[in-house]
């Protein structure tokens, strides 16, 4: 059947994004494949649609539960029941179970800590795997913003399955983390598709302001005006919040902030508000953006720095999905490259920490038994998994001194590679020249492809060409309606740094 048919019969959808399907005829041709596809330019279809063309089943490797969850969700809504997800969510009856009945799923998600489980692969060893797809696959690479120690195992693992099709998904990596995902999957010739990652109707906007207190002034003069609906980030889940009650009191009640300290229902109920336009600005953190597909966003600010371009450029991909024109503006203050410099290191264990659990553990059984050192030791969640998968993948679990020097290495390392991310954001803020072409020779794509209308504040991108004309405006919200609801969801949130 030719594949726009199927794409309809099965999706609903008439025609191809960029990119999908030369990625799935180079699939279906047999060919091992890397796909560099920013976000919202429909990744899953590239391994969901191929699914109905090839016997056998598509095991797909996912770093985050809840990107896991939402990639389920998606393949259920499009009527697909043979799917289940194999992950710490299920209870051990239910684990049973499934693996009991792998060969009813036609789509099995897996968490690299699941298939470190030899029970595990070796029920995945007795099926026919079609197609081996690791998502987020920047994950793999040291070089990558979120290498995730688990992901290296990967290309054993495909080797374990007998070296299955496999199709390697990102949206933002750059030359070299392209060579470590090739290399770390062991993939010998294999087609490269990448779609560009410019975005031609977003601009970019840098404003210098002269300290904090003149940002939140500029913030509120520019959320008035600007043409909406529209995202603010903030690293700060209480900056948010107070950001979102400023920004009502001064003129706009239809903002609510979204964090992940609120419960799932308030942020559900937020996002559906804002996705039906009740809502039209959203003071997040960078919890918000998974899953939320809504066309029109036509600015993005950015009120704290980010840590890394890689997720600013997925931040601000969320705008202008229409293809309408629309802005990302990011409030720079000096001083600015502090924070996320205290929250890269704050995602590390500190050298203390290190030493103190070290002196704790013996023997072998080390964390398994052990999770109380977790409290005791102080540890974030973020910084007790890096420990977890680092003394998981160690070779040689009874030398606790080598494996201590080589976590307080790694910790090291890492902190200098986020260090370095922050300081190439500071220098693209601080340059005089183009940032779109700073970007993309970030990401070593071939010069500048064509000029682009609204560049840059460099090429002389004028702010009040994005300014909402009188038709555009809309009315408040009724006021006590809207405090009974800013109370409620005031009240239940957790209001942290
Ligand atoms: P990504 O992982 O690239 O960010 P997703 O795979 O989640 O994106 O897809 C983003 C949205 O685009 C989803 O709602 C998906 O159903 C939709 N989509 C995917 N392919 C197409 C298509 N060919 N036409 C229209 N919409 C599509």
């Amino acid at each position: 059947m030719e594949l726009e048919k199927i794409l309809y019969k099965y999706f609903g959808y008439k025609t191809f994004k960029t990119g999908q399907k030369e990625v799935i005829l180079s699939l279906l041709g047999g060919n091992d494949t890397i796909a560099m596809l920013p976000t919202g330019t429909g990744k899953s279809l590239c391994y969901q649609l191929p699914g109905y063309c090839l016997d056998g089943q598509i095991l797909i490797i996912s770093p985050l539960l809840s990107l896991m969850q939402d990639q389920v969700e998606q393949l259920m809504k499009f009527g697909e029941k043979r799917v289940i997800a194999l992950n710490s969510f299920l209870d051990s009856e239910k684990r049973g179970y499934v693996l009991g009945h792998l060969t009813k799923y036609k789509y099995i998600f897996v968490s690299p800590e699941m298939l470190g489980i030899p029970a595990i692969i070796k029920r995945l060893q007795a099926l026919t795997i079609s197609l081996f797809v690791v998502d987020e696959a920047h994950c793999i690479s040291q070089w990558g913003y979120d290498f995730r120690p688990d992901y290296s195992k990967l290309g054993e693992f495909r080797k374990k399955l007998g070296n299955p099709l496999t199709l390697a998904l990102t949206a933002t990596a750059t030359k070299k983390v392209r060579e470590d995902i090739i290399h770390s999957l062991g993939l010998q010739e294999f087609n490269e598709i990448e779609s560009t990652i410019d975005r031609p109707n977003i601009a970019f906007f840098i404003e210098e302001v002269p300290n904090y207190h003149d940002k939140q002034s500029r913030l509120i003069e520019l959320v008035l005006q600007l043409q909406k609906p529209g995202i603010i980030y903030f690293s700060s889940k209480k900056v948010a919040e107070q950001m979102a009650v400023l920004i009502a009191e001064k003129g706009n009640n239809r903002v609510m902030a979204y964090h992940g300290g609120l419960e799932q229902e308030q942020r559900i109920l937020i996002q559906q508000q804002f996705i039906h336009g009740q809502l039209e600005i959203i003071c997040a953190t960078s919890a918000f953006g998974m899953g939320v597909n809504k066309e029109n966003i036509r600015f993005i600010i950015h009120y704290h720095m980010p840590m890394q371009i890689e997720s600013y450029l997925q931040e601000i991909g969320r705008a202008g999905r229409d293809g309408g024109d629309s802005i990302a503006i990011m409030l720079y203050s000096p001083g600015d490259e502090q924070l996320p410099a205290q929250l890269a290191e704050g995602e590390l264990p500190t050298e203390l920490q290190i030493d103190w659990l070290f002196s704790q553990l013996s023997g072998n059984n080390l964390l398994e038994k052990n999770h109380h050192f977790r409290e005791n030791g102080g540890f974030s969640e973020v910084q007790w998994r890096i420990i977890q998968e680092f003394i998981q993948h160690s070779q040689t679990p009874s030398n606790l001194e080598q494996i201590r020097q080589s976590l307080k290495g790694f910790v090291n390392e890492r902190l200098t590679i986020k260090k370095n991310s922050i300081l190439y954001l500071k220098k693209w803020i601080k340059s005089n020249a183009c940032r779109r072409e700073l970007i993309l020779d970030y990401f070593d794509e071939e010069a500048h492809i064509e000029k682009v209308r609204n560049c840059c504040d460099v090429c002389g991108v004028r702010l009040d060409q994005y300014n909402a004309d009188e038709s555009q405006k809309t009315d408040p919200v009724n006021e006590e309606k809207w405090k009974d609801y800013l109370a409620n969801i005031l009240l239940n949130s957790e209001l942290s740094e």
